[in-house]
């Protein structure tokens, strides 16, 4: 087997799982559970069970793979599939999941029928689109009525909820005024059924805002989390908060120097289009010393997502497996072999950790 050190995504554990805690705490103070959303590291075991030693009790993922290497793994809590099952998932979403999020009937009563054949009972959260059009009814009579007909018709589910998801489509923002809408569909449910719903769940990381300011509507007991805690310059990056109480380097990545050259920076001949099938515009800066780097848009998604640590330093461009750095202004001298560290954004979290030419390193 090839043995590569380089690339390596660096993750501190400890780090991660302060991160948990830290965000666990602020949301019970306000009578909020955080279930644990484990699909930006991919799924994997180590990060996992830093959801779990930091104070989370149910995990989701939107990919069963995820779900099913963390029970392997002996990671025995309930878990909630995040994204609204495929039809042909259904007997997989019972074997490996308490919970999940919904919005087709059709898709409900496959789940019904088939937790019988296993069973199990499955607790299905109903979803509502307040806008931001991604999946829900948008019909909330209708959902209403769904949520009656899972509660009295299929006897292998027990409704467990409503919920929504904002943010994530139409960039709509989680203000206690849409959250209050979800908690009036509750009500609505409720009455009909004549019980408490177990969840309110009032949305992913962009719903946090609602308990980092105090003004969550009274009702919503749950969110689903990931983002904020494993990547927590998120909140301050996209909605300017202080979270300086939690990390914000809890990933390094390193990659490796494998030139070093002054060359132009307009490219010389006839521009037709490049590794992806795009027409860039190229910008005319003269010579420059640049570098290429030992890692491409197939570990990182997007090298344009990566932040060099080291001051002076450009991301230029990149193909599958290069990418090119400007360090004409590098405060560091940069030479062959050297390792430069870079930070991570949510998308390339996602494809580091999920690209088997990336090391994974546990700090
Ligand atoms: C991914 C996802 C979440 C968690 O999102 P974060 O932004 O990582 O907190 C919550 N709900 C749904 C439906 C998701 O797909």
């Amino acid at each position: 087997m090839v043995k590569q050190l380089y690339p390596r995504l660096e993750i501190n554990l400890q780090y991660l799982r302060e991160n948990v805690e830290q965000m666990v705490k602020r949301a019970e103070e306000r009578g909020i559970e955080i279930i644990g959303v484990v699909k930006g590291t991919t799924g994997l075991v180590p990060c996992v069970q830093q959801f779990l030693a930091g104070g989370c009790t149910k995990l989701a993922s939107s990919r069963l793979e995820q779900i099913e290497d963390c029970q392997t793994a002996g990671l025995d809590v309930p878990y909630l599939l995040l994204r609204v099952p495929m039809l042909t998932e259904v007997p997989e979403v019972i074997r490996l999941c308490d919970y999940s999020l919904n919005s087709e009937i059709r898709v409900l009563r496959a789940l019904n029928e088939e937790a019988g054949r296993q069973g199990k009972i499955h607790r299905p959260i109903i979803m509502a689109d307040l806008g931001d059009l991604r999946e829900g009814y948008w019909d909330h009579d209708e959902m209403v009525d769904v949520c009656c007909q899972v509660e009295n018709e299929m006897d292998n589910l027990e409704l467990a909820g409503v919920g929504v998801n904002l943010g994530c489509y139409g960039s709509i923002l989680a203000t206690a005024d849409k959250l209050q809408e979800l908690v009036d569909i509750a009500r609505r449910v409720e009455e009909r059924i004549g019980r408490k719903l177990e969840y309110v769940s009032g949305g992913a990381t962009s719903s946090l805002m609602r308990i980092l300011d105090g003004d969550m509507p009274e009702g919503v007991n749950m969110l689903r989390c990931g983002e904020g805690i494993l990547l927590s310059q998120d909140l301050d990056r996209f909605y300017g908060y202080d979270v300086s109480y939690m990390h914000e380097d809890v990933y390094t990545l390193k990659a490796e120097v494998i030139e070093v050259k002054t060359k132009p920076t307009h490219p010389v001949g006839t521009i037709t289009v490049d590794a992806f099938g795009h027409k860039p515009v190229y910008e005319d800066r003269g010579m420059r010393r640049r570098a290429l780097l030992g890692i491409g848009n197939v570990d990182c998604g997007n090298y344009q997502e990566l932040t060099p640590r080291d001051a002076g330093i450009d991301m230029v461009g990149a193909s599958s497996d290069h990418t090119i750095i400007d360090v004409e202004d590098a405060e560091r001298s940069v030479e062959v072999g050297d390792i430069l560290s870079f930070d991570v954004d949510y998308a390339s979290l996602c494809y580091l950790t999920n690209c088997r030419n990336v090391h994974i390193v546990y700090v």
